[in-house]
């Protein structure tokens, strides 16, 4: 058999969290919360089963639904989006990003994905005949290097894969960055696809800037976006793109071979939910409070660290601690001591290890306290 994608391994999410409920250790590697959505939100599904939304929703999803996101991206970005024809509902960002790939990228295009990166990005491209062209941020990745992107560009180039608030560094772009990259693509037909499922989730005194925010990135850029991160429901796999409409037809074309629509009551309950700006509003702070329980309890520690700036993620370094690469440190310490977190050289060009782990905080902060017990007695 001729595998299409001979170099793919199974992802570093499932094998962590299969060697955390092996080893019976606290689970700080996959993202997601130990603790419930809102039951609110719980309710509004069912009432909409109940209710009868239980056949297929339409193509690009509950038009209510794509009207609450677009007067809230409206609100938070100032970017218009039309919900007939620019926004569509997907089975988590993850087929967001896998549709906009698949439309776009022909055999032989390049695509600029910025490492480390999610681990869906380059395989999809490499599924679609088109080349990943990977640019390595330096350690501890909270800055691009503009230059080396600029000068990874070639008239081969189709895509550029963002990804803000960036997941493993909690990194989140500044004015200068998108200003400076909107100056990059112009005159170009670069398309950029912006993984931006932490778009709520940043913190101190940052602010999320989407590419719907700069017009010469908005009118190129397709955006992709997760409930499960913002409503703590990662398990429901719902998401959304949007896109300008000459985009979003092209999208549509592959979304509609490939799920065609989306789990229909969920859609009902999403579209309820916004009506409430305060649900996600308030995400930031929530997760502020996590990630400072965190580092303040491991202050004391052999670890060091840059308090992340956004996401539900902290990278710790471990030099000075153990000459072990990171994936076999991070398996010592699940093993070990009793605490699964993520290696980060696997989303790095090359497995490049900057001896750095990454872990969740979207967890109980009687969960953060005990994992911070351990960190300390290493
Ligand atoms: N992009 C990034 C950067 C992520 O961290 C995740 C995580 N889950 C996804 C995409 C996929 O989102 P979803 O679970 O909504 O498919
Ligand atoms: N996005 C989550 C993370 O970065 C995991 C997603 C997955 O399990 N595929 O941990």
């Amino acid at each position: 058999m001729r595998s299409k994608l001979p170099q793919n391994k199974l992802s570093i999410f499932a094998v962590m969290s299969k060697m955390a409920a092996q080893y019976n250790a606290i689970n700080l590697s996959q993202g997601f919360p130990d603790f419930n959505t809102d039951p609110e939100l719980i309710r509004l599904v069912t009432q909409a089963m109940q209710n009868g939304a239980n056949q297929y929703a339409p193509l690009a999803g509950y038009l209510p639904l794509r009207e609450n996101i677009a007067a809230m991206v409206q609100e938070l970005r100032g970017g218009t989006y039309d919900p007939e024809h620019e926004i569509c509902i997907t089975v988590g960002a993850s087929e967001a990003l896998y549709v906009a790939i698949t439309a776009f990228v022909h055999r032989d295009d390049e695509v600029i994905v910025l490492k480390p990166a999610y681990d869906t990005y380059e395989p999809t491209i490499a599924l679609q005949g088109g080349i990943p062209v990977p640019v390595q941020l330096d350690a501890p990745y909270t800055t691009v290097d503009w230059d080396a992107v600029a000068a990874a560009i070639t008239p081969k180039t189709r895509m550029l894969i963002l990804n803000n608030p960036h997941n493993p560094s909690g990194m989140v772009l500044k004015d200068a960055d998108l200003k400076r990259l909107e100056e990059l693509v112009k005159d170009t037909d670069i398309l950029i696809l912006s993984d931006e499922v932490y778009e709520h989730i940043v913190f101190d005194e940052k602010q999320h800037r989407s590419v719907a925010s700069y017009p010469g990135l908005k009118e190129r850029a397709l955006v992709t976006a997760s409930f499960g991160k913002t409503f703590h429901t990662t398990g429901w796999k719902m998401g959304y793109c949007l896109a300008p409409k000459a985009l979003m037809t092209e999208f549509n074309k592959v979304h509609q071979n490939t799920v065609f629509c989306v789990h229909h009551p969920t859609q009902v309950a999403l579209a309820e939910y916004l009506n409430e700006p305060e649900h996600y509003l308030n995400l930031g702070s929530f997760y502020q409070r996590k990630r400072d329980v965190f580092l303040d309890a491991i202050q004391g520690s052999r670890f060091r660290f840059t308090p992340s700036e956004g996401t539900y993620f902290q990278m710790l370094e471990y030099t000075g601690i153990s000459d072990l690469n990171d994936v076999a440190f991070a398996e010592y310490l699940t093993k070990e001591k009793g605490l699964a977190s993520i290696p980060v050289s696997v989303f790095n060009k090359e497995q490049r290890d900057d001896r750095l782990l990454r872990f969740c905080f979207a967890k109980e902060e009687d969960t953060l306290l005990k994992a911070a017990t351990i960190l300390n007695a290493i």
